[in-house]
Order: structure tokens, then sequence, then C-alpha cells
């Protein structure tokens, strides 16, 4: 392999690693410039192995998306509606939000997974009635739940600051929050694809807040579209910098731009190599964040199995009825079972996991 990584003039990067030492933008500009894939992954696999051996985490977990009303406009965004009566909006009751996590009551779930649009009108005891109903149906279930982007809006919207918004939500049973809404942190790309919410200061923020108040969480990135290299090697260092500061992110969360249905729909989607390549580099550049996950709605099953050996140590879950990405044009299933997952792992010669959100292990 020496001789591969020279090839690739590789070399410099992986003794740094060797060394412990922390890649610069530079370095991580040059992993994505690098043309030799397999060499980068086989850095990012031994990052991989040396914090997780084999193990391969996933976990049980149901999707709920209670609105698609959004006075946002993303050009990415091919699940919101603008108004309600717009064909295709929706806004859950109440009760038919309970009802989700009722119908699957007896099953072994470990978590609820929330991610709602902006919805102008509903009152925030829409939200805090939500997280008790959850709570109430199944205590034991984690609720993860409102991108830092809905905690920006409800803050703004209501009049309260971001940290009243997160404590009142945690009152009502929020017990961490997703890595969604981040896209990529650079103002450039900000102004062009999402100018109408929250900025990458405020979303880190929001984050460095809920960490501080206790709760963990994870961040994203959503590649593929008009982001440069440099770009997003900035994004990961800014999360890496917080991360520095709070040690509240869990996991690392790339996410595949798809072009259906959207405002940017004359791109093409990411490739398979740009997918294990960013994950790969993901790897390497966040050496701080336990966990690079490959989100398999997005990055497809088949690519998701085979960045197990680009980086990637966890899978996600089982997630269930998922719209973000299927309204994008997404070809994946909309759920898989713990044994189909377990299978998958298996099958690329890995060692599955159940975790909780937490990253507990839940026994076989
Ligand atoms: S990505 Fe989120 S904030 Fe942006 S338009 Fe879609 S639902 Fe609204």
């Amino acid at each position: 392999m020496r001789q591969r990584l020279a090839a690739a003039r590789l070399t410099d990067i992986a003794e740094k690693l060797e060394a412990g030492e922390r890649l610069t933008l530079e370095d991580g500009v040059r992993l994505f410039d690098a043309p030799d894939l397999y060499a980068v992954g086989w850095l990012a696999n031994r990052e991989r192995e040396k914090r997780h051996g084999s193990r391969t985490f996933y976990n049980h977990n149901i999707r709920l998306e209670a609105t698609n009303v959004c006075v946002a406009s993303c050009l990415f965004c091919s699940f919101a509606r603008l108004k309600e009566g717009d064909p295709g909006s929706y806004t859950m009751s109440l009760e038919q939000a309970w009802d989700k996590l009722r119908q699957r009551q007896h099953e072994p779930l470990t978590e609820v997974h929330i991610v709602n649009s902006l919805h102008p009108d509903l009152p925030f005891s829409y939200y805090t009635d939500l997280l008790a109903g959850l709570k109430r149906i199944r205590p034991d279930v984690h609720l993860k739940a409102f991108t830092a982007v809905e905690i920006a809006f409800y803050a703004d919207l209501y009049g309260r600051t971001d940290e009243d918004v997160l404590r009142a939500l945690m009152a009502a049973g929020l017990d961490s929050l997703p890595g969604g809404g981040a896209e990529i942190f650079a103002e450039r790309v900000r102004r062009k694809i999402c100018h109408d919410k929250c900025d990458g200061d405020r979303w880190l923020a929001i984050h460095r807040t809920a960490h501080r108040l206790g709760m963990r969480s994870n961040v994203t990135m959503l590649y593929g579209h008009i982001e440069t290299p440099e770009e997003r090697v900035d994004h990961m260092l800014r999360a890496r910098a917080l991360q520095d500061e709070t040690g509240g992110f869990q996991a690392f969360i790339p996410l595949a731009f798809h072009p259906d249905n959207n405002q940017m729909r004359k791109l093409p989607a990411p490739t398979a190599a740009d997918t294990l390549r960013v994950h790969a580099v993901a790897r390497l550049v966040l050496d701080n964040i336990p966990h690079i996950k490959a989100f398999w709605i997005a990055t497809g099953i088949d690519v998701a199995q085979v960045s197990l050996w680009f980086g990637v140590d966890d899978l996600d879950g089982t997630v269930q009825e998922e719209k973000i990405y299927h309204m994008a044009g997404a070809r994946t299933p909309e759920a898989m079972t713990t044994a189909q997952i377990r299978a998958l792992v298996d099958a690329a010669g890995r060692q599955p996991c159940e975790r909780d959100t937490l990253y507990n292990l839940i026994p076989a």
C-alpha cells in the first residue's frame, strides 16, 4: 500500500494520520482531488478500524415528518409546499402523528426521529404536545427531533430565544437533536441554495447550546450540488471546531443531493464514487467525531454497504415511511427491517451491532 499511497501523492497525509496529527483544509482538498479513490478509502478504513474495528452500528427507529408546509424555499427541497391546501401539502393532527407510534407500540423501537418543515401558523404547543404525547405512548423511546433550522424558526416566530425553545422542548420530552439543516455552512452556497433559513453560524450556535444543556446531536452535510471541495472541507472543519469545544456531536452524516422534483433538477445526482469519497474524507478530517454514518435512504443500499470499507461505521436505522428523499426521487425502499440491515452488514464482512440513539449496545 505504501507504493500506492506514494503514487497517489498521499504519503505525507498517511504519515500525519499515523502520527495522530490533524488534517488541514489543504489536506482535505487534496483528498478530494486525488484520482486514486481506493487509496483514500484505504486510509479512511484504517481510521474507521482504529476506532470501531469491524463493528457497524444501526438502530431500530421510525421517521415522523408531521408537516411539509414551509415558508422557506430551499432550491434542493422536493418535500416542502408553500401553503396549506397546495397540492401535496399535509399537516398531521396530533392524533395522526401519535398514531404513527401507536401502530408500532409493541415493536422493540428505540428512537423516533422527527423532522418538519417551517410551518407559519401552528402554535408552539403543537410541538410540545407532539413530544409529550409520544412520551406518554412509549416513555422509553428516545425522541430525536427538530433540526437547528426548526429551532431558529420557532424562536423567531414565537418571540423566544433559541435556548428558551430548546428548554421548553426538552421539558416536553426532547432527548436530542438530529443533524439536518446544516447543508453547507459556507455563506456563498447558503445564499444560493437556502437563503431564507438560519445561517451556518446560528446552526452551530444552536448545537453549542444544545450540547451545553446536556443533549447530544449529529451534523449533516448536503453534498453533490454547487459546493466546491474547499467548501466541503470548510464545512467539516467548522463542525470539527465545535466538537473541540463541546464534544456533543455523535455522528457526521453526508447527505447526497437528489435532483428530482426540485429547483435544482438540472444538476446530476452525485456518483457512487463521489459518495464513497465524501464519507472517506469525512472520516479522515473529522478526527474528533466518533461516527460516520451512511444514510442508506440517500446513498442507496448498495453504496451504503460498500461504504463500510470507506470509513463508515453506522447505517442509521430501519427508518420507515421516509418522505423527504422519496419526494426527491430516491429509489431506495422506505424501510428496512433490522434483519435486512444485519444481513447487509454481514454480507459486507462487517459485524452488525444494534445501538440506541446514544450508542449504547442493544443485546441481540
Ligand atoms: S429543506 Fe426544510 S426549510 Fe428548506 S424548504 Fe425544505 S422543508 Fe423548508
